[in-house]
């Protein structure tokens, strides 16, 4: 049985919404509608969510999918149509049925992280376990639990203002985890994420998921991230379902052509930028450190070449292993006339045209925004993930190579 069942589902918002649904049946538009202040923000929307699947919601903004959410979890009642989770009908919950609902089988991720300022982190993840009836100490334990499933066993003591983005959204994450439910909403949760982290927190949730088995519904409103998370996806457009498929489907099969047109051209290394294929920038040296700091860090990462940023992290080459060697052997000091360039990239070029960069560069390339290092795209990772394939290039495609330093 489907964990999540919508059958012909419509959401309209204004007065009487009713009134909207014969001539929506009818295919008048929702413009049409609108003028009589009807909103229909999910019209006629079907699909079904096995267990175990993390199927996305995609859609640009105001297609309908944080209102077809909520209507998941009874946030909102379907102005018609059926929805069932677990087989149990949200739409006709009465209110206790809907607390246990939300209690024990569905819980939300917000894109906003929804922490409560003055709580602890342990606190913020513990919240929701007090209203299952858990005592205190069970609690605690859960709370911790689900903080170490999200990396960030320790962290309870401390106040959601001293994390960071990312970690704040994990307790967002570790309090759907604490709950235990096993059905996880999640809407626009990593939207506001910077791109590195965002990525983090896709492969955090694709490895979690594979190790807990939930079943995830992901809304977003980036192809990218669709792509890379849904075992299938449902395309929104203007409130209506119009496609559910996996990638590879949606891909090679477009409904329409509205989806034709959303995924044209695409194929993997298009859909895929540098920003979703670049790993974190790890073999780090900054321009003030010699060839000593140089040749221990070439060890410790076992690599053969070393990024080289400045304070504020501005990219300024690489050095390489050849010639850190020579220059420890002549006793030199300092990193002078060992900086090669090195080729940069930013984090919205295709992956597609990244081939041709790699195999020019004899080191791992440098993702860049703003002078800054974002991170690296070393070779392997480019052929691992993708295989073959080459772009046009073109005289602005966003790859080029830092200046030449003086030797
Ligand atoms: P998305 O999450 O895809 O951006 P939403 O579900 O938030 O889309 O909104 C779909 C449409 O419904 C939009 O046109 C929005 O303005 C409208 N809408 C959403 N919530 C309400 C509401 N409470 N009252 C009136 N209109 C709403
Ligand atoms: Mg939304």
């Amino acid at each position: 049985m489907p964990v999540i069942q919508a059958e012909h589902v419509y959401k309209v918002f204004g007065k009487r919404p009713e009134r909207a649904l014969e001539p929506l049946r009818r295919g008048v538009s929702r413009d049409e509608l609108r003028s009589q202040d009807l909103v229909p923000a999910v019209i006629d929307a079907s699909f079904e969510v096995e267990a175990g699947e993390i199927f996305v919601v995609m859609g640009l903004s105001g297609s309908g999918k944080s209102t077809l959410i909520r209507m998941v979890n009874g946030l909102l009642v379907p102005t018609a149509g059926d929805m069932r989770v677990g087989g149990e009908d949200v739409a006709r919950a009465n209110a206790k049925e809907l607390r246990r609902i939300r209690r024990d089988r569905v819980s939300m991720v917000f894109q906003h992280f929804a922490l409560l300022p003055h709580r602890t982190v342990g606190e913020n993840a513990a919240y929701g376990l007090k209203l299952q009836g858990l005592n205190r100490s069970d609690r605690e334990q859960r709370a911790d639990e689900a903080l170490a499933m999200v990396g960030l066993e320790g962290w309870g003591g401390s106040m959601p203002d001293e994390l960071s983005g990312g970690m704040r959204q994990r307790v967002g994450l570790a309090r759907a985890l604490a709950t235990g439910t096993d059905v996880m909403l999640m809407d626009e949760a990593f939207s506001a994420l910077d791109p590195l982290i965002r990525r983090e927190m896709q492969d955090q949730l694709v490895e979690l998921q594979h190790r807990l088995g939930k079943t995830i519904l992901f809304i977003t409103h980036d192809l990218n991230e669709a792509m890379r998370l849904g075992d299938r996806i449902a395309m929104m457009r203007d409130g209506r379902v119009v496609q559910v498929g996996t990638a590879e489907q949606i891909l090679n099969n477009p409904a329409n052509d509205y989806v034709a047109q959303f995924v044209q051209d695409v194929d993997w290394t298009r859909v895929l930028t540098a920003a979703s294929v670049m790993e974190p920038p790890v073999a780090v040296l900054g321009s003030l450190q010699g060839p000593r700091a140089a040749h221990r860090l070439l060890r410790e990462h076992q690599t053969s070449a070393l990024m080289v940023v400045d304070r504020e992290r501005r990219l300024k080459g690489v050095v390489i292993e050849e010639d850190v060697v020579s220059a420890l052997a002549r006793g030199q000091e300092s990193l002078d006339g060992l900086v090669r360039p090195v080729v940069t990239v930013r984090p919205d070029v295709p992956v597609a045209d990244l081939f041709g960069a790699a195999a020019e560069s004899p080191t791992a390339l440098a993702v860049v925004e703003d002078e800054r290092l974002l991170g690296v795209i070393p070779r392997v990772t480019l052929l691992s993930a993708l295989g073959s394939a080459g772009g046009p290039e073109s005289a602005d495609n966003g790859i080029s190579t830092t200046e030449e330093v003086a030797r």
